[in-house]
């Protein structure tokens, strides 16, 4: 919206005038404002899903045929040491199985474009 200001100074405007001013700008800024809310509300959807997974990253090579550490198996059928060192990873983007290598390191690209300290 275009507000017609009076093309004389404030000072010399009338009071109906200036209530006419004021009135579009509480509507204008009350329009921004619930832009931003909005917004904002979206930015914070999509931080609340881009969360901090840990992923285990030391493989089990099998070299030891009684290894009795614990093991968990990634998708691709692959052992890793539940015990060994992790490392955060995206948890939606990592979903994504067509991605190649499919594990995203937290905090991902998305949540970096968002900016911040995500
Ligand atoms: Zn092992
Ligand atoms: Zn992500």
């Amino acid at each position: 919206m275009i507000i017609e200001y009076p093309a004389k100074s404030y000072e010399r405007c009338t009071k109906k005038q200036l209530l006419t001013v004021a009135y579009a700008l509480e509507a204008m800024r009350d329009r921004a404002v619930a832009r931003a809310e909005k917004a904002e509300a979206a930015i914070e959807r999509v931080r609340a899903i881009h969360t901090p997974v840990p992923v285990y990253t030391q493989m089990c090579d099998y070299s030891d045929y009684n290894c009795d550490r614990p093991h968990v198996e990634d998708r691709d059928g692959y052992e890793y040491h539940k015990d060994g060192p992790t490392e955060q990873v995206c948890a939606v983007c990592s979903e994504n199985e067509e991605y190649s290598p499919g594990i995203i390191p937290w905090p991902c690209p998305t949540l970096e474009a968002l900016g911040g300290d995500s």
